[in-house]
């Protein structure tokens, strides 16, 4: 090797393993260690509430990259949790004694469920899902079509419901806002997902404060009902995986703090992924984001800031979710305050929602079932285009949303079989529809071609197949 330097990566999730892909094709030849406290290569979490849940995909299907990736690339894999990370002697040690030296060092943890202070909550049979282990347990339960109660019904919580109920699983989802998704989304679009869950027989518990789980799992409510399961989820958020950045002393503050080229106060350290606090040009603060492009982005990111190319990290924050048939996709980050505009047909469930600040523009967007219409919002938020343009971008401007649910994109995306592989009941690969992200997957397929442009890869979204679903909102309609 010509490089004499020691490259390591605490942390084997997407955002760790898209680094070292990163460092790789970038060139770096020195020695590249890969330390991951999970048993299993590493995977990407989307499809452990979606198609890994339902049964309908593999955790091989997940991986971020086969066995044969890592040994080709020498990247060596590391097995156990970094317990300590002495900064001053450049050295991270894992519980067995192993101590290794870097030279750049990225934390990449991610981030760790949180059990809310309610009395039962470890009790056996509640479930977080963060990792591979909890899907198998909760999808045993699927499985037998038994009973769940989910508490949270937040993006984890929402799509387990959707999964299971999917799946022919009695479904109990139990929240303390009044809908689902309202701290993200706000009142008006959580009321359309609080319908879409009713209209597929899911028990909603709105508005409810849980007082104590107790054995069964049973959990008690505030009003004195309570909801017996097999199996109790738990969705009410995550924590940011802190513990070995902030034992070593370096600025932690809801998250690894960074710049914008994603260095922490220690030198030589980056961080990525759910555990990164970065400082954001555009929004002029740090943000933190909890979502699969960015932890493929910012791995990315960081790795060529180890190589001294990096550049500030300047994308949008994107999100996506798959519920039932409904497939959605956000951009930007707006504020509470912020107007919403609904364009489209909440109650086709085909529609387009922008987020517009105090200022007049818009700060951010979403669609549901509308697959032509990611870049587009992704623009105009992306150029903070002031709310007038959505008249002149919109296919419905100027027209109440309620009469223009026939988007031409709507009709054609949902009947031309977009679909994905996260998805209950699809077959195949995301890396196209979720193209819109500007973020695309370099396992399936693992050619060049995968980085083709958002548009061909929509393409190759639309022509493919569909199983066992043969409906959509959009499609049900056209
Ligand atoms: C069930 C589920 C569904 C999701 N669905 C979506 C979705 O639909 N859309 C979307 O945009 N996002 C989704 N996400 C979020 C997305 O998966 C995360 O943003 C992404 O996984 C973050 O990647 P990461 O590499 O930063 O962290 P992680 O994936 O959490 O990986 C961190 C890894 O580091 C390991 N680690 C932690 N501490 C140490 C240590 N001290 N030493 C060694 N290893 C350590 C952890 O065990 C873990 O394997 C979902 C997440 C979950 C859990």
């Amino acid at each position: 090797m010509s490089d004499p330097r020691t490259f390591v990566i605490v942390g084997g999730g997407l955002a760790g393993a898209k680094a070292a892909e990163t460092l790789r094709t970038e060139g770096f030849e020195g020695r590249l260690a890969l330390i991951g406290a999970e048993a299993e290569l590493p995977y990407e979490r989307p499809p452990l509430s979606k198609s890994y849940l339902a049964g309908e995909s593999t955790l091989a299907e997940a991986r971020v990259h086969d066995r044969s990736f890592y040994d080709e690339h020498d990247v060596e894999l590391v097995a156990g949790a970094a317990t300590t990370l002495d900064v001053p002697s450049r050295e991270v040690g894992l519980a067995d004694g192993t101590r290794i030296g870097y030279d750049r060092l990225l934390i990449a943890t991610g981030a760790v469920p949180r059990r809310p202070p309610i009395d039962g909550a470890d009790l056996d049979g509640v479930r977080v899902l963060r990792t591979v282990a909890d899907a198998d347990a909760l999808r045993e339960v699927i499985r037998r079509r038994g009973r769940l109660a989910v508490i949270g019904a937040g993006w984890i919580g929402s799509e387990v419901a959707a999964t299971a109920r999917s799946q022919g699983a009695d479904v109990a989802l139990i929240e303390h806002a009044d809908t689902p998704l309202q701290h993200v989304l706000g009142p008006q679009l959580g009321a359309f997902f609080a319908d879409l869950h009713r209209g597929h027989g899911v028990r909603m518990a709105m508005g409810a404060t849980v007082t104590r789980i107790e054995a069964g799992p049973r959990v008690v409510l505030a009003d004195g009902s309570a909801i017996d399961a097999d199996a109790l989820g738990l969705g009410v958020g995550v924590a940011p995986a802190t513990a070995l950045a902030q034992a070593a002393g370096l600025h932690v503050e809801d998250g690894v703090v960074a710049d914008a080229q994603l260095r922490t106060s220690a030198d030589g350290v980056f961080a990525a992924g759910d555990v990164a606090s970065v400082f954001h040009p555009r929004y002029a603060r740090h943000v933190r984001v909890e979502h699969w492009a960015n932890a493929a982005d910012q791995g990315a990111a960081a790795a060529r800031s180890m190589l001294d190319r990096g550049e500030a990290y300047t994308k949008v924050p994107y999100f996506f979710s798959d519920q039932y048939d409904l497939g959605m996709e956000y951009f930007g980050l707006h504020a509470r305050g912020d107007r919403l505009v609904v364009r489209g047909d909440l109650a086709e469930a085909c529609f387009r929602a922008y987020w517009i600040g105090p200022d007049g523009t818009i700060t951010a967007g979403m669609h549901a079932n509308d697959w032509d219409a990611g870049d587009p919002i992704r623009q105009l938020v992306e150029r903070r285009a002031p709310a007038e343009a959505l008249d002149a971008t919109e296919p419905q401007a100027g027209r109440r949303p309620s009469v223009t649910p026939r988007s031409r994109s709507c009709t054609r995306c949902c009947c031309a079989g977009h679909t994905t592989s996260w998805r209950a009941g699809a077959t195949r690969s995301p890396t196209s529809r979720r193209a819109s992200s500007g973020t695309s997957r370099p396992r399936r397929p693992t050619t060049p071609s995968s980085r083709s442009s958002p548009s061909s890869r929509r393409s190759a979204a639309r022509a493919g197949s569909r199983r066992g679903r043969t409906s959509s909102s959009c499609s049900r309609r056209a």
